[in-house]
């Protein structure tokens, strides 16, 4: 039987052989007309890939994800804002605590774990003046995904200043970066991207560059300015994680020429081939309104842990624990990164296993 490791988690993901051999290469000296050629190209390409308008920018951060997250509220809002945050789980908490840190008023919108944001819960904050709205497109840690559609009308109807978090939906769900009014959108390498960990990018509209231009940020490493002039001639102002944005540019061609429609039909279809796959099995799924990336499951009579450490030592799977008060009733298997339908029906088998030993 092919014992190959699988990974079900939500990142890092298995990556592409492509992708894999890149990381294997030496890494080229990057102040050079060519890198940055392949700069231009990848900003190009993240900007059509998002639907983000022409004269929007990227900025390209070495740093997870949490950089991005960081560095967008500091170079976007002030001590003079007042911004909603939608918090449905740990990563709604970073946004919160971000905002603490950072001396930015906020008022959360709490959910429960599982639970959808209504469009009778924001019209609450309507006309209340608030300046800004923080969201986890795909609050990844319970598997819900937001509608970013009310969202939008949300924020254009009260003029706010919109930040999405879309790391770990963009090349699985629909992005809408220009048609939603999205003001900054930050992304990931590791999650559907399907690349090493390590680099951020925060694609910014036209009013956002603005936004960026004008705030006064503390910082040397999170000041935006300096990415956005440096970026103008492809190139950024400290050491970048060279070998990922090698891979990055590969891995935009690939879904450029693919068409990201397909890209995300393709998520999309694991993530319900997954999902037909364990019925009969003792598990419901935590929201009603799941991304394509990640499938949340709450057990029933089982204690998720022990499945988790069952399916790493018996069966070389990986899938992802929850923590906090979840960690022994959910655990989440994800859809992003190189899997296939046979994959798929390796980890059910062995959840069958695990649940006969238990019986
Ligand atoms: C993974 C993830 C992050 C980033 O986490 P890092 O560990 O800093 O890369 C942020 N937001 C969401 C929604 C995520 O899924």
């Amino acid at each position: 039987m092919d014992k190959k490791r699988l990974n079900f988690s939500v990142g890092p993901v298995m990556m592409q052989k492509e992708i894999c051999s890149i990381g294997g290469q030496q890494i080229p000296y990057f102040r050079t007309a060519e890198f940055s050629g392949l700069m231009n190209e990848n900003e190009a390409l993240l900007k059509q890939l998002t639907k983000a308008e022409d004269a929007g920018r990227v900025v390209f951060l070495t740093g997870s994800g949490t950089a991005g997250m960081e560095a967008a509220v500091m170079n976007a809002f002030t001590q003079d804002d007042k911004v909603l945050v939608i918090n449905g789980g740990s990563f709604g908490s970073r946004f919160q605590h971000i905002c603490e840190v950072h001396g930015i008023s906020y008022e959360p919108i709490y959910l429960k774990p599982g639970e959808s944001l209504t469009e009778t819960e924001l019209l609450k904050f309507d006309g209340k003046g608030f300046t800004g709205l923080l969201i986890n497109m795909h609050e990844t840690s319970t598997g819900v995904l937001y509608d970013m559609e009310m969202v939008s009308r949300f924020c254009k109807k009260n003029n706010l200043f919109l930040i999405v978090d879309a790391i770990s939906s963009f090349m699985a769900d629909e992005v809408l970066m220009e048609a939603w009014g999205i003001d900054i959108l930050i992304l990931a390498s590791q999650k559907a991207l399907a690349l090493p960990p390590g680099m951020s990018f925060l694609v910014l509209s036209k009013a956002a560059v603005k936004r960026v231009q004008d705030v006064d940020v503390q910082s040397i490493y999170f000041n935006l300015k300096d990415y956005l002039k440096d970026g103008e001639r492809g190139q950024t102002p400290y050491t970048p994680a060279v070998s990922i944005l090698i891979q990055l540019n590969a891995r935009l061609q690939m879904a450029a020429e693919k068409g990201i429609d397909k890209e995300i039909e393709r998520v999309r279809h694991l993530a319900q081939y997954f999902r037909k796959g364990i019925s009969g099995l003792p598990f419901e799924l935590l929201s009603s309104s799941p991304s394509n990336a990640v499938t949340a499951l709450v057990l029933r009579n089982i204690n998720a842990q022990y499945v988790f450490e069952k399916l790493d030592k018996k069966h070389e799977i990986w899938i992802c624990p929850n923590g906090g008060d979840l960690k022994e009733k959910v655990f989440r298997v994800g859809h992003i990164g190189n899997l296939k339908e046979e994959d798929y029906d390796r980890l059910i088998k062995a959840l069958w296993d695990v649940l006969e030993e238990v019986k």
